[in-house]
């Protein structure tokens, strides 16, 4: 083991461990999503037992202070009593009627008010369904085939977005996914985020073909890059040109960084948008909406098919409806804050230990690049340009010290709420130690880091 820990916290995590061995057994890699195996960072990913405000318990009985927050959902910390007291009323009303209940339209009222250009709303059950489900709908109601994506930019494992993915596909560093048919691959086209003369030459060549852009609404999912001014409104202005639709995915940002998501901090006016994450407030919830005329080109009124026996879920909807209904502008205040002084402390850390580094920022999401000069990182090939042994370094000494950041160099940190006093000291308190550890990164690479790696 290792001995990177000058804290309490040791590195060893045997019931963990032990956890891990056996999932590999019966689940591949043993976890239900890629990024949670530590694959990119090497080590024992921990099984969590308890949330509860800013903190996580593992399997070995240490806690941790969480930056990842379920990936984004948590934005009012972990088993907030609110959310626990409306989830457990709404089981005890009953798990799933399979017919429509009042709490779905209070749902989908709560992201219409929040979201001016968003009509109608469908809910579903995750991020992924969402977005399949909007592309569907601009290829079934413009009757073209292309969809326009961005490198780096995640949409869930949708076939035909699977194209130069971030997330985990960024950080397991996957080829395209096998599986997906060329037909699938040749109706996306792929393109460098951020860069509006790419996107004018694909529409002057190709835009009759044109079903879709679709575009995260702030990148997150190669790390944090936000569109640089005017990109978002330059791809409404292309799509309309062109008869094609946009589609801004919310799924990550969406009721996080203001509430109203990225469309609070940067209003274009999209056709459709997806939603996932907060306003589920944890649990399998999502939702797409846009324009009442588009939407109802959906089943039962229109011709294009779309359903789920789980959708609008009672007690994901309490979930939801709950989480959004106390995201008070003090939530999204204390969360900017919190995300300020921990992008200041991170930065100030990090040059008090000589690393290069560059922190981005999309409202409260933020994450830290260890690129070798302070240029912003626009896309997807400049986030690749990290050396992500630095980020492999600083997240497990931050580990070792009780802080649990997301375990890949290509993925956001995000703040909740309960994050304040103690939890906050401990990440401030971490940072220096972290960013020395980053700074001597080749020494661990070469020395006990390996063997932990290896496990
Ligand atoms: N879209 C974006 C922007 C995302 O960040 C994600 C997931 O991280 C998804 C879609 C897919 O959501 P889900 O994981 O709920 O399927």
């Amino acid at each position: 083991m290792t001995s990177l820990d000058s804290t309490a916290y040791t590195y060893e995590a045997p019931v963990s461990a032990d956890l891990f061995a056996r999932g590999r057994g019966i689940i591949p890699g043993g976890v239900n999503s890629p990024v949670r195996a530590f694959q990119a960072v090497g080590g024992t990913p921990r099984f969590m037992v308890e949330g509860s405000g800013p903190w996580l318990t593992d399997a070995d009985g240490r806690r941790y202070v969480d930056l990842v927050s379920s990936w984004g959902p948590l934005l009012l910390g972990h088993a907030h009593p609110a959310v626990v007291e409306a989830v457990t009323a709404a089981a005890r009303r009953g798990l799933s009627f399979g017919a429509p209940t009042e709490g779905e339209l209070d749902l989908a009222e709560e992201i219409r008010d929040r979201v001016a250009p968003v009509e109608k709303v469908r809910l579903v059950n995750s991020g992924t369904e969402a977005v399949l489900s909007a592309v569907r709908l601009a290829r079934g109601t413009t009757g073209r085939p292309l969809v326009v994506k961005f490198a780096g930019n995640y949409h869930g494992h949708v076939d035909a977005l699977l194209a130069s993915a971030g997330s985990g596909v960024a950080t397991l560093g996957l080829p395209d996914t096998p599986g997906v048919t060329t037909g699938a691959a040749a109706d996306t086209v792929v393109l460098p985020y951020n860069d509006v003369a790419a996107v004018e030459a694909v529409f002057a060549e190709r835009g009759s073909e044109i079903a879709c852009v679709i575009s995260e609404a702030a990148a997150g999912n190669m790390g944090v890059v936000p569109p640089l001014d005017g990109f978002n409104s330059e791809l409404r202005r292309l799509t309309a040109a062109h008869g094609a639709l946009l589609v801004l995915d919310e799924v990550m940002t969406g009721f996080r960084v203001s509430r109203s998501g990225w469309y609070g901090l940067d209003p274009v006016d999209a056709d459709l948008f997806t939603f996932g994450k907060v306003m589920g407030g944890g649990l399998p919830a999502a939702a797409f909406g846009g324009r009442a005329d588009l939407m109802d080109q959906l089943a039962p009124i229109g011709p294009v098919y779309q359903a789920g026996t789980l959708s609008g879920n009672p007690v994901a909807v309490a979930a939801g409806l709950t989480t959004l209904r106390h995201c008070t502008d003090e939530v999204y205040a204390h969360c900017d804050e919190v995300a300020a002084v921990l992008r200041g402390a991170a930065s100030a850390a990090l040059f008090a230990a000589g690393v290069p580094h560059r922190v981005q920022q999309a409202g409260s999401m933020f994450s830290i690049f260890f690129v070798p000069d302070e240029r912003q990182v626009r896309d997807y090939d400049d986030a690749k340009t990290q050396d992500v042994s630095r980020y492999t370094a600083f997240f497990h000494a931050m580990l070792a010290r009780g802080v649990y950041l997301p375990p890949s160099a290509f993925e956001a940190w995000f703040v909740n709420a309960a994050l304040s006093g103690e939890a906050l000291d401990r990440v401030l308190e971490a940072l220096p130690a972290a960013a020395r550890a980053a700074a001597e990164v080749d020494e661990h690479r070469t020395g006990e880091l390996g063997s932990e790696r290896s496990t």
